[in-house]
């Protein structure tokens, strides 16, 4: 009989409900279905799986709610997050829903014949999801596969696995074949490993920490499995002191505080021009005491709690109080809670500026000049995301030029939209998901050479 495993509200500390926790058998017997799912998958015509993943979207359009409010009560997440995030899925499937007739090859000039390429749909796919972001990360990596004809083993993170299962189920009322989309719950040393190491699982797309992230690429090498990495950040928000002040200042806690700074991309070292931190750091103050951590179910909520008892341990062991420049608010009472933290760090070799703390906890820190701010924020093995405030444009371009990270953005923060692909530079990641380009990734380009001269 499958084993279960507890799933506990980060905001009551209380079981929702209980899943199934695979084990190696059951998995190994999921990939063997997805495997023969695929044979008859890769032959449904382009319309015909494009007009399902319209159909797949708009059932998740219909149960935004649902989905927006199981996501706050299994990962905290704000009821306004939790529904741009379904949303996000909506619009990831309709985009890539508008890409199985345009899967074209190349015609390419050649002597005596016709050369020209296919794109095949590479097999079946492995996607392992962590926490922070079950829906959009999920969304990002089956959507694609899906539209290229691919067939997809779906690991959710043992923590928050029940978005991803409502997923599953309203792909089948789409009218999915079954075994086309399975949702594998259980633990990553089980069914994770074992999706990883089976040679008949073609790619694993994987987001999470770059630990495990640099093991899984390791197990796939062995069977030149293809893989697609999203892991760590440590981004920087360089303002300048030419820069808006206020609005940079006003922006600067939801760059780094929201979905409590578990974020890939959070902005979580604030690196500003020395000749303006007198001036900034009572702006940023004000902003930070402003920002709204409460109860997720609440509109005006712009935080909720941490995800589990032992991750908030791990941020908490960041805090030397004697760095503390200034805290916001955190309810108090069961739940994971911590509040929004400002450290001001003079050191730069000090781990806050260098480690992912992946909760509510900012570094802030001076540069001197262009040449060091863009040394500072490259001063990282990561490259996810970053900003970049300045009223100069030629020097918003010069620094975006410099620093090594795959998604910046200047006198913002906005790091991902559906249309634009988005990935990083360094122990960031390794590939690109979403944009124009995401199909190609589960595909395999096929040429073929036509002799006419026979
Ligand atoms: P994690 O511990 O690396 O886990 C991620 C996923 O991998 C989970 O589903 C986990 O399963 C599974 N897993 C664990 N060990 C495995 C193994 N040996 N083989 C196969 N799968 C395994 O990461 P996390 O703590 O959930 O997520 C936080 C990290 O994700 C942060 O570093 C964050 O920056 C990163 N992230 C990156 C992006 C991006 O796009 N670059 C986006 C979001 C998050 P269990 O749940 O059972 O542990």
């Amino acid at each position: 009989m499958t084993a279960l495993h507890d799933v506990i509200s980060p905001i009551t500390e209380k079981k929702i409900t209980a899943v199934p926790a695979l084990n190696a058998e059951e998995t190994v017997a999921a990939i063997a279905k997805s495997v023969k799912a695929w044979e008859t998958w890769k032959k449904v015509a382009p319309g015909d799986r494009a007009k399902l993943l319209r159909n797949f979207a708009s059932l998740v359009e219909k149960n935004i709610e649902v989905l927006a409010k199981l996501e706050v009560e299994n990962a905290g997440h704000t009821i306004g997050n939790a529904r741009w995030e379904a949303n996000n899925v909506v619009n990831v499937l309709n985009y890539y829903a508008g890409s199985p007739e345009r899967l074209f090859g190349r015609q390419i000039p050649v002597p005596g014949g016709v050369d020209i390429t296919f794109r095949e749909p590479i097999g079946v796919v492995g996607i392992i999801v962590p926490w922070n972001f079950p829906m959009p990360i999920a969304g990002w990596g089956f959507a694609p596969a899906l539209a290229a004809g691919c067939t997809v083993v779906l690991k959710p993170a043992e923590v928050t696995p029940l978005t991803a299962m409502k997923l599953a189920q309203l792909g089948l009322e789409a009218g999915l074949p079954e075994n086309v989309f399975q949702v594998l719950t259980g633990s990553g040393r089980i069914v994770g490993e074992t999706i990883v190491q089976d040679p008949r699982v073609r790619k694993i797309v994987f987001t999470g920490s770059t630990e495990i992230g640099t093991q899984i690429m390791a197990k796939c090498a062995p069977n030149v499995k293809r893989v697609t990495l999203e892991l760590g950040g440590k981004s920087a928000n360089v303002i300048f002191a030419d820069s808006d002040l206020e609005k940079a200042a006003a922006s600067a806690p939801g760059a780094v505080f929201d979905n409590a700074g578990q974020d890939c991309c959070a902005r979580s070292r604030i690196l500003i021009e020395k000749k303006a931190f007198d001036k900034f750091m009572p702006l940023l103050e004000q902003s930070v005491k402003a920002f709204k951590c409460a109860d997720p179910n609440l509109e005006t909520t712009e935080m909720g709690p941490l995800i589990t008892s032992a991750h908030r341990d791990k941020v908490a062991s960041y805090v030397e109080e004697s760095l503390v420049a200034f805290r916001g608010t955190a309810p108090s009472g069961a739940g994971f809670w911590f509040p929004p933290t400002v450290l001001h760090i003079t050191d730069r070799k000090h781990k806050s500026l260098s480690e992912e703390i992946f909760g509510p906890i900012v570094s802030v820190v001076t540069f001197e000049d262009e040449a060091d701010a863009i040394a500072l924020a490259n001063d990282s093995e990561f490259g996810l995301s970053g900003s970049i405030w300045t009223n100069n444009g030629a020097k918003a371009l010069r620094v975006a030029r410099g620093v090594e990270s795959g998604n910046l953005s200047v006198n913002s923060h906005s790091s991902v939209r559906y249309w634009t692909p988005f990935g990083g530079f360094k122990k960031s990641g390794l590939g690109r998901e979403l944009g124009p380009d995401a199909l190609n990734a589960f595909t395999e380009e096929k040429n073929v050479f036509i002799n006419t001269e026979i």
